[in-house]
């Protein structure tokens, strides 16, 4: 392959205590959590909103952790105020939102925090210095900028800091590499009176459940009275490679004007297309390997850590990587994710929180759930909040104080 080497100036931006790349779950919730602990943050986010998969890939619902604590009970008790909350640990929420809503909130909410929201940019490569990371350079709607931290927090999803920095990682499931099927997930709205039906040229008709391509029925309309959020389409491919993201944009599409076709034949018939998301929703794409790694052993065993920073019992959930129909679903009593997973082995003043941290194939297809991802962002912003003030390594930060952290923050743990 022909490569190029280039070399290119990259006028520091900004220099902060912390710099969180990517705002989704993860992100949004290590910034507000660094904030607090008094540092300077900036969170650089590639496309113009908050919220990740939730609002850029509109998956508007949240799935039930067992654990509504922290950043995450107190955005659904601000942004969701009529939504009751548990009062016992393993009670849990399955909540759908308005992703229009939440993206306002969230842009509300950060400023409020006093962290500092850069949209358009887009992390490009890291610059370490001693397997340190000393700076990431973005693409900016200015050209390439570059921005100095004392710690990075990398919560793109894909570990792409740590993985330009020098990280290890894997990918999908051990035996073959193929990760968890993508998806876009649309809305339908109720217009109260009879739709006509249009079918685009090349989409196919489906005229069963089974012909779907999960062989399911997956919507729900419990946000908004008419409102029908839809999760049906389901396209094979890792969202991190550049050719299988692009056929899944355009076979995704094709899948969503062919569900909604079939729903509106199918007891649908007063509802229209209403919202369809700029982006496909990615699943799974890289794992980072980290000085811990958690495994289906450890979700089946319900297993405790001593430097535990989440807990979910948010069931085994694969939709089958082979993109046919099909999800491996199995349920669980709940574990505890150590801090060890979010500090990548070989690189120095970053943390990779929310679904890229250090996971297996099955065990990443329960702990990606947004609340979870939510709750881990929470813990590296204040793992890397007392690593910058003390000039800690990262995989030094004392676990007693990291707890206390939490605690100061609202974060119960269930004890034994
Ligand atoms: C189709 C689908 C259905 C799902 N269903 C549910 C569900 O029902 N309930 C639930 O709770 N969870 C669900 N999930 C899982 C959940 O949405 C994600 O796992 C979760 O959002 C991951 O959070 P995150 O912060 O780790 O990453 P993401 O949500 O992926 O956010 C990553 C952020 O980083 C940004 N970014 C990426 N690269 C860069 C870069 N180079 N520079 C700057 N920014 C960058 C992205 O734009 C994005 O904003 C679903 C996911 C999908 C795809």
């Amino acid at each position: 392959m022909v490569s190029y080497m280039i070399q290119k100036e990259a006028p520091v931006f900004e220099r902060a205590d912390i710099v969180v790349v990517g705002g989704g779950p993860a992100g949004v919730a290590a910034a507000i959590a660094a904030a607090r602990c008094g540092r300077k943050v900036l969170l650089l986010e590639q496309s113009g909103q908050l919220g990740g998969m939730g609002t850029l890939a509109n998956v508007s619902v949240f799935m039930g952790v067992g654990n509504v604590t922290g950043i995450y009970r107190e955005i659904v008790s601000e942004f969701m105020p009529q939504q009751p909350l548990p009062d016992n640990h393993k009670g849990s929420i399955w909540p759908q939102y308005n992703p229009f809503r939440l993206r306002y909130y969230l842009n509300e909410k950060l400023e409020k925090e006093g962290v500092d929201v850069l949209f358009h940019v887009g992390f490009v490569s890291a610059v370490t210095e001693q397997g340190r990371v000393k700076a990431v350079v973005a693409n900016s709607r200015e050209g390439l900028i570059a921005f100095e931290a004392d710690v990075f927090i990398d919560c793109t999803g894909d570990g792409r800091v740590a993985i330009d920095a020098g990280a290890t990682y894997t990918s999908g499931r051990e035996g073959d590499g193929m990760t968890q099927p993508m998806t876009m997930m649309f809305m339908m709205q109720d217009t109260g009176r009879p739709v006509k039906l249009s079918l685009p040229e090349g989409c196919p008709r489906y005229e069963s459940v089974e012909e779907l391509p999960q062989g399911r029925l997956l919507h729900w309309e419990q946000s908004e009275p008419g409102n029908l959020l839809v999760n049906m389409t389901r396209v094979k491919g890792n969202g991190a490679k550049v050719r299988e993201a692009s056929r899944a944009e355009r076979e995704a599409l094709r899948q969503v004007f062919a569900v909604a076709d079939y729903l509106q034949r199918n007891g649908h018939e007063q509802y229209v297309l209403s919202h369809v998301p700029g982006q496909t929703g990615v699943r799974e794409t890289n794992q980072i390997v980290g000085h811990y790694t958690l495994s289906e052993d450890d979700l089946l065993a319900g297993r405790r850590f001593r430097d535990v920073v989440a807990q979910t019992n948010y069931e085994i959930d694969i939709h089958s990587p082979d993109g046919k129909a099909g999800t491996d679903e199995r349920k669980i009593d709940g574990y505890d994710i150590p801090y060890r997973c979010l500090v990548p082995k070989g690189v120095e003043g970053l943390l990779v929180a929310g679904r890229a941290m250090s996971a297996t194939h099955v065990a990443m297809s329960s702990m990606r759930v947004q609340a979870t991802c939510y709750g881990l962002g929470q813990a590296a912003g204040i793992a890397a909040s007392i690593a910058a003030a003390r000039g800690l390594r990262l995989l030094d930060v004392d676990v007693d104080d990291l707890h206390a952290g939490l605690a100061s923050q609202n974060v119960v743990f269930q004890k034994g």
